[in-house]
């Protein structure tokens, strides 16, 4: 018997040497301990394409993608052998559990874990625990992987991920320096946390604006995962922060969810006891915005839940932080391991559970609105269309002519007559608590004090018509689109001018030379009417373009744009098109500024607005070098949200308003109006606060404070404002537009100067606004425009670029670029 024993404990022991000696661990793998060094992003990826080739049968790695830089994105599927071979089953099983996929589920009770790593680049510690993460799966917890599918993405933000360590590596001490006033923790603007395009990840995933959310989620909704896990650091002293989440907790999550999350955070306790770690839960990080990486698989069913490590940008190799504790990266990476193995131990532990409130989740035939109907100018419906898509969320059109319900436009019950273009999207669907997140007019709020915005209801934002319906509306499968047709030749050719597809067409158009025209007037000719801002394209002054009908034509089919011809410069209603009152666009050469001062979210957002939207050329200057560039080369400069007090010293202020004087226009957004508000020159000026919130203030509770102190917050709500539309910057709108109102700085109307959007309500539509902030906001600028000399300053209050979605918003800033005060022609 003993012999026996002692055989068995022989083989047993050998086995567990073969698995730790077939597949190498990080540190041997990458030459130093783990987390004594920061691993660049390739060796991170070459370390997971190392241990599948160990270990093939029980880790597949894929490519799902590319970032702008080029880097690779990957996702690593780990589980047994047999899941392995069974892997294309086990999804499809899954999607049928959920019907999003036709045919019986033959439930295998397997749980789905998808861990995210390092979405903020800087916050290094998480790529380095994905890959101790898969090697303790794969030695010590074997068990769990028998009724497990652990989906590893080990770094989401390659891009991000690798300008923070490169810029470690060259900056840091040897040994590294705990003194945090030490360059090495302190990275330089925009810093290592967003994307290429300086966009954070982690707010984008249901605007999908970025390449590398947009390749993730076509992977996401195919496998619709049980619990996803983003991973995160914060602030050097700060405890860790894991699952269950503070309220705000958005409607759609159930209770189920709610439960679940506070049981894998007691496991995490255990553990996190065991080793006498600090760590907090159910404060500040809320679950109500649909678009982090915790909230968007919550609202698709899953346990999303976000991991907060003690670190950051700050921390590097090590940092002395104020409870007198050295903070390092090997601590930082541990934290992380154990959290992500704890998750899947819960998984594993809860998988029939797990499947069968998974599957209950997708049960929408009880939610309040039925279905949501828009209709409204078709590119914006297609735009919408587009986005709806990435989420795998069906629409159809409408096959009644008159809907009743909840009006997005007067935020009351009414009824809209509609016809069969009119799109119906359905709550009853698989995604229908995504669909009511994303549509309903108004999220309920349990707190408002919520960590983001708290509005970005669909309709407003792309500037649609739309009702909420608590009945099911008639509905049928889309239409298909019309081929477009073919231009023959004519006196010229004029296209409507309402949304980005419009303004896409104009750049394509000024990208080969053409000369464009633009009315200030509506007018009529050949029975058609046009409004104000149609581009007018005749053959007359295109006489420089080799082929011009045929090039025109081309550029027209490959942006689906219709044109109508027109046969003669003779309008049936004035203006006629060679009148003053139909101009030449100008090609316009924009610039714009960038590096400290500005906010690298709000120059991204410029950045990947003008190359990868309008596809339009820009140049950006640092502002550094504001004082020696020559600014007489661009007609137009673009100053994005910032505070930019270090910036235009007095004669950086005066050589901007010299420039401006001689014809220069300059569009400010946002934090940039502070560089011109109640300045001398200037008729922009700030609207106050209420000044009685300070003195009751000294009446407020310590432990009351915060609470007290959101009145004065707006904290993204949705505002209806009122447009002059015959002004150049609102050509293509109504006269009236849904505002995203981003903050409580309020600017009162301009003296001298255009009020082309501004508020004359303080009506919220959607969204959280304090009572102290709403008392100012009546009677303020949205957008204007004023006047010096030959140029213009254009003021944007509220930022329509804000990550990319506001998508009805664009048009201004285009029209600004392109329209207003549009003097001096050039090309
Ligand atoms: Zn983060």
């Amino acid at each position: 018997m003993q012999k026996l024993v002692t055989s068995l404990l022989i083989i047993f022991c050998f086995q567990l040497s073969l698995t730790a000696q077939t597949i190498s661990s990080p540190s041997d793998f990458l030459g130093y301990e783990i987390g004594t060094q920061f691993s660049r992003n390739h060796q991170v990826i070459d370390y997971f394409k190392t241990v599948q080739k160990q270990i093939p049968n029980q880790v597949k790695l894929e490519t799902y993608g590319k970032t702008n830089e080029r880097r690779g994105l990957y996702l690593a599927y780990i589980s047994s052998e047999e899941n392995i071979k069974n892997l294309e089953t086990i999804r499809e099983n899954n999607l049928k559990n959920i019907g999003l996929l036709e045919g019986e589920s033959s439930a295998d009770d397997i749980a789905i874990v998808w861990l995210s790593y390092n979405v903020h680049g800087n916050e290094a510690s998480s790529s380095e625990a994905s890959m101790l993460t898969l090697f303790k799966l794969l030695t010590e917890k074997q068990e769990w992987l028998k009724n497990t599918i652990v989906i590893i993405d080990p770094s989401m933000n390659p891009d991000g991920r690798d300008r923070y360590i490169n810029w470690y590596n060259e900056t840091a001490s040897q040994p590294y320096d705990i003194d945090r006033q030490a360059s090495e923790h302190n990275e330089p603007w925009p810093g290592g946390r967003p994307n290429h395009y300086l966009f954070d990840l982690n707010r984008d995933w249901v605007w999908a604006s970025q390449v590398e959310t947009q390749q993730r989620l076509e992977v996401y909704n195919k496998w619709m995962p049980h619990v996803h896990v983003d991973f995160h650091e914060q602030g050097i002293n700060e405890p860790y922060y894991f699952a269950p989440a503070a309220e705000p907790f958005h409607e759609v999550i159930t209770d189920w969810q709610r439960d679940f999350q506070t049981e894998i955070g007691k496991n995490h306790a255990k553990y996190f006891d065991a080793e006498g770690w600090l760590f907090f839960t159910r404060e500040r990080f809320d679950l109500f915005y649909p678009s982090y990486g915790d909230t968007y698989p919550t609202f698709m069913g899953a346990m999303g839940m976000t991991y907060e490590q003690g670190g950051h940008g700050m921390a590097g190799l090590g940092i002395f932080n104020d409870e007198g504790h050295v903070l390092t990266l090997v601590e930082r990476l541990t934290h992380h391991t154990t959290s992500g193995l704890s998750t899947v131990e819960m998984a594993s532990k809860n998988a029939k559970q797990l499947n069968t409130e998974f599957a209950k989740f997708f049960d929408n035939s009880n939610l309040k609105y039925k279905s949501y109907v828009l209709k409204g100018n078709e590119d914006k419906l297609n735009s919408l269309k587009t986005l709806l898509n990435k989420h795998h969320i069906t629409f159809e059109n409408a096959t009644t002519s008159k809907v009743s319900g909840m009006n997005y436009a007067t935020g009351k019950q009414g009824s809209l007559n509609i016809d069969s273009k009119a799109l119906v999207v359905h709550a009853n669907q698989p995604k229908g608590k995504m669909v009511k997140a994303l549509f309903e007019p108004n999220a309920k709020l349990s707190d408002s004090l919520t960590y983001d915005i708290t509005a970005w209801s669909l309709p407003y934002a792309y500037g649609l018509e739309a009702m909420a319906s608590t009945t099911k509306i008639p509905s049928e499968t889309l239409l298909s689109k019309k081929a477009l047709q073919k231009l023959t030749d004519a006196y010229g050719y004029v296209s409507k001018w309402n949304s980005m597809d419009d303004a896409q067409f104009l750049a394509a158009l000024l990208k080969h030379n053409f000369k464009v025209r633009f009315t200030e007037k509506p007018f009529t000719s050949n029975n058609n009417k046009f409004e104000r801002g149609s581009l007018i394209i005749t053959k007359g002054d295109n006489k420089h373009i080799k082929n011009f009908l045929e090039t025109l034509n081309t550029i027209a089919q490959e942006q689906a744009q219709h044109l109508t011809q027109i046969n003669s410069g003779f309008s049936q209603t004035t203006p006629d098109i060679g009148s003053p009152d139909i101009k030449l666009v100008n090609k316009q050469k924009v610039a714009v500024l960038s590096g400290e001062g500005t906010s690298s979210l709000s120059y991204g957002e410029v950045w990947h607005f003008f190359e990868q939207q309008l596809h339009y050329p820009l140049t950006s200057i640092n502002t550094d070098d504001f004082g020696s560039i020559n600014l007489d080369k661009y007609n137009v400069l673009i100053l994005p949200n910032g505070n930019y007090r270090n910036v235009f010293t007095e004669d950086n202020m005066t050589k901007l308003k010299d420039w401006v004087r001689a014809g220069g226009k300059v569009i400010a957004i946002d934090g940039a109006l502070r560089s011109f508000a109640g300045k001398d020159g200037f008729s922009l000026n700030y609207k106050k606060q209420e000044d009685d919130v300070e003195k009751k203030d000294n009446l407020t509770a310590y432990a009351d404070r915060e609470r007290e102190y959101s009145n004065n917050l707006i904290t993204g709500a949705i505002f209806n404002a009122k447009v002059d539309h015959t002004h150049p910057m609102a050509f293509g709108y109504d006269d009236n537009y849904f505002t995203l109102k981003l903050g409580s700085t309020a600017y009162s109307l301009l003296d001298s100067g255009y009020n082309v959007a501004y508020l004359n309500n303080t009506k919220v539509y959607s969204g959280f606004a304090g009572q102290n902030a709403l008392k100012s906001l009546d009677q303020t600028l949205v957008f204007g425009e004023e006047h010096m000399g030959n140029g213009s300053f254009i003021y944007m209050v509220d930022n329509t670029l804000f990550r990319s979605f506001w998508e009805n918003g664009k048009l201004f800033l285009v029209n600004s670029i392109f329209m207003v005060n549009n003097n001096a022609y050039e090309l």
